[in-house]
């Protein structure tokens, strides 16, 4: 068994500024283009290292940089879902919703000619109807969810939750989460948005955290799902690229660690863990070890 390690690159560009923060402030918006000099960096430094890593890109960023949407595909990357301009779902009305998830489609198949297994949803916003949608239109995983650290669930839907009611868990479906955190995310550590949100980490900080994690997950969860969020525009940093590495070189110098895109490993631990099997095994309805062992 070994730790699978998956390094995730959200590359929003000018999106992210526009969808999520809902500026019109032509300097603000600017920080996103630097997703564009950062993204042959990271590249190449994946190259260097024979790393395949998953990238999630909003149909936006496709259609404003097609060349090194195509340059990413062409050199092995996957390519999944992030929206169309990092809008958040609950934003909208269903039929909006399908034309945020047509939109990002056609984006990344007008560019790229790509059609994604994969989705991620912008900043981690969902809808109550997101994960009916994503199973609609026949995604095989999310990377969204919280629900747990190292161990890939099914998602579920239609729960019930109020403030007033006890929680209602609804069915899992056949949609592999393969949850996050914000503090594997480089945004929160590292970016600057305003006095709100102050990042600027020293590396040497969210080393230190990453690392831990990591030994964390090697010492207990072999078999389990490593993975980093970062943004080209954050991480493209050059102080911080060096600390990517000092990561890579970190994960490679263990016989037990390997690495894997995102698609990859959400399709060997759907192999190993049927859902039929995972629910009737008795696996826990947010997060579940079943199988793990398998990987
Ligand atoms: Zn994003």
């Amino acid at each position: 068994m070994i730790l699978n390690c998956a390094l995730t690159f959200d590359f929003d560009a000018m999106s992210v500024w526009l969808g999520s923060y809902k500026s019109r402030n032509p300097s603000m918006i600017s920080r996103g283009e630097f997703g564009a000099i950062a993204v042959p960096r990271i590249l190449d430094i994946l190259k260097k290292h024979n790393i395949f890593a998953t990238f999630y890109i909003p149909g936006h960023t496709a259609l404003a940089y097609p060349d090194i949407v195509k340059r990413i595909n062409d050199e092995g990357h996957e390519i999944a879902h992030h929206g169309w301009v990092h809008e958040n779902p609950a934003n909208f009305d269903e039929a909006n919703e399908r034309n945020n998830l047509d939109r990002g489609l056609e984006a990344l198949q007008k560019v790229a000619c790509v059609t994604p297994n994969g989705y991620r949803s912008p900043s981690w916003d969902f809808s109550t109807r997101t994960i009916q949608l994503l199973l609609e239109y026949g995604f095989v995983y999310d990377s969204s969810l919280m629900g747990a650290d190292f161990t890939p669930y099914y998602a579920r839907k239609n729960d019930e939750f109020d403030d007033r009611n006890p929680y209602k868990f609804g069915p899992n479906v056949d949609i592999v989460e393969l949850p996050v955190t914000w503090l594997m995310d480089d945004f929160v550590h590292f970016e600057f948005v305003d006095n709100d949100t102050f990042g600027l980490s020293a590396p040497s900080k969210v080393q230190e955290i990453w690392t831990k994690e990591f030994d964390y997950a090697r010492n207990n969860e072999l078999g389990g799902l490593y993975s980093i969020t970062m943004h080209p525009q954050v991480i493209g940093r050059g102080h911080r690229l060096m600390m990517l590495e000092r990561l890579i070189e970190n994960f490679k110098s263990h016989d037990d660690v390997g690495f894997t895109t995102m698609i990859d490993y959400a399709k060997k631990w759907r192999t190993a863990n049927p859902l039929e099997t995972w629910v009737a095994s008795g696996a826990p309805q947010a997060t579940g070890g079943a199988g793990r062992d398998k990987l």
